[in-house]
């Protein structure tokens, strides 16, 4: 089987481990520290994985509060207008933190990727020492060996379609959790969304080496493993091999042990009966879909350059509970979208109502200049905005606790991820299948383990079991 996977050379990745060498030389006998922060989504947690697994083998110690740092890392967002604000604001109140300690203040992720940004650091943000971009990232060894040695702020935002790094050093936060990338980049151009212009083409990673990694992190305990990308079922188009999505799911379906398989995101273009016949058939993949629908009007999607319509999305929807009736369900969706009229909205709360989601994720249009949607008349006052979020973000709490209530009395499957600080008495977070929290008491040893629990309440955050 060829597979044509765009790969970074083994040679150049040789080069950044001689750099990991080096920078760990000069750490040598300091004990340094570092603390890396992320902002956004799990493609970003991920990729700070990655750097907290350089900065181990450099020699440095994480530590939880930037005060304590010789190193900070801010790994950004650029997705929503908030997110970059929160960014720029916490990177701006570093240089107190600086002024107080002598630390190294890097910045990288996807805001920065963008030059208009990572000049407004250059130009305006003078404490922070350097600037990486998402495709620099397998790079980073060397530009921070750069910085330390040369004392000069350094800047690289290489811009490109991307390539995959295999065999980067990763620490994760979590044994009993992780995510693993199948693949980067999106080539949807969806047309309000900033990622494809960030994080270049769809370029999917080698199966073997997901099955690997996947068999590796079970070995080592993982019950939870989370497939990451920006649209999970283009997976392997872009590949010279005979594999889809569909495809994956049953080569990783197929390991051997305990655990359970989710996956995000889908989008409803590439979401097909065979996914939901493959999930079905697959007893480790969980009964749980993040299906982001983003409207609920036809001309609304169509203006988004989505390509499905609320018609399909029904279908898909029905379909999948037809193959899992328990089904979970989840969605991202966007109100304020330029021209967004009173009666395209209306069609967003029906399909709400109509789809009775298990969660929801509502966001107000923000506008990404470079984005096609930046350049459309967009006469809605904020207020407007506001104002439909609100009714929308009141309905689905309303559906939400619908479905808690039903679910009173009802014994889930369970993994005890962690062990929280106690309220009355329960000292353990889980997550059923669906991956809404579920609070249980008992000992600590169930940690990482699947248990069922009888739910006996619920509220906003979650709901309360005990073990059966
Ligand atoms: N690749 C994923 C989502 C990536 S961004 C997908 O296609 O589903 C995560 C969510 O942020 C999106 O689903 C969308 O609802 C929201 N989002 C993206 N760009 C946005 C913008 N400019 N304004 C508001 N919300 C946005
Ligand atoms: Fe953005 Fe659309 Fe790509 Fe998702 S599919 S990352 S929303 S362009």
């Amino acid at each position: 089987m060829t597979m044509k996977v765009k790969e970074l050379s083994e040679e150049m990745l040789c080069r950044q481990q001689e750099y990991i060498q080096a920078v760990a030389e000069l750490n040598q006998g300091k004990n340094p520290t570092a603390f890396v922060d992320t902002y956004g989504c799990q493609q970003n947690e991920a990729d700070s994985e990655i750097i907290r697994g350089i900065l181990q083998e450099m020699g440095y110690t994480q530590v939880s509060d930037e005060n304590d740092a010789d190193l900070i890392v801010i790994n950004s967002c650029a997705v929503r207008e908030h997110a970059e604000q929160r960014v720029l604001g916490n990177v701006g109140q570093l240089i107190h933190v600086k002024r107080k300690r002598d630390c190294v203040i890097a910045v990288c992720g996807c805001m920065v990727q963008q030059p208009a940004m990572a000049e407004k650091i250059k130009k305006s943000y003078r404490h922070v020492n350097l600037v990486f971009g998402v495709h620099a990232l397998p790079r980073f060894p060397e530009l921070l060996h750069r910085t330390l040695t040369t004392g000069k702020r350094v800047f690289d935002i290489e811009q490109s379609d991307g390539a995959i790094a295999e065999g980067l050093p990763v620490l994760r936060k979590d044994t009993t959790k992780a995510w693993v990338s199948i693949m980067y980049g999106c080539n949807n151009f969806c047309t309000y969304c900033i990622v494809p212009y960030v994080r270049g083409r769809e370029r999917s990673r080698d199966p073997q080496k997901i099955v690997d990694e996947v068999t590796r992190l079970v070995e080592a305990g993982c019950r939870d493993v989370t497939l990451l990308g920006q649209n999970v079922n283009s997976y392997g188009n872009d590949l010279d091999a005979d594999i889809d999505f569909s495809g994956l799911l049953e080569l990783i379906n197929a390991i051997p042990g305990d655990f359970r398989i989710r996956f995000m995101t889908s989008h409803p273009k590439d979401a097909t009966p065979r996914l939901f016949d493959t999930m079905a058939k697959c007893e480790k993949v969980a009964n749980h879909i993040h299906l982001p629908f983003q409207s609920g009007s036809d001309r609304i999607l169509g203006l988004m350059n989505r390509r499905y319509d609320s018609t399909k999305y029904r279908e898909l929807v029905a379909y999948a509970r037809s193959k899992m009736p328990d089904i979970s369900v989840t969605s991202d969706v966007i109100v304020g979208f330029p021209g967004e009229t009173d009666e395209d909205f209306e069609g967003t709360m029906q399909l709400v109502r109509d789809i009775g989601f298990d969660g929801l994720f509502v966001f107000i249009y923000s506008k990404r200049s470079g984005t096609p949607a930046a350049e459309m008349e967009d006469p809605i006052p904020r207020s407007e905005k506001v104002a439909r979020f609100q009714r929308l973000f009141d309905l689905q709490d309303e559906i939400t606790a619908k479905k808690s209530e039903g679910l009173l009395g009802a014994e889930v499957e369970v993994l005890v991820e962690a062990v929280q600080e106690e309220q009355d008495g329960y000292n353990l977070l889980a997550r059923c299948e669906s991956n809404r929290p579920v609070y249980v008491k008992g000992e600590k040893s169930l940690v990482g383990t699947f248990t069922k629990a009888k739910i006996s309440d619920s509220s906003k955050w979650g709901m309360y079991g005990e073990l059966v």
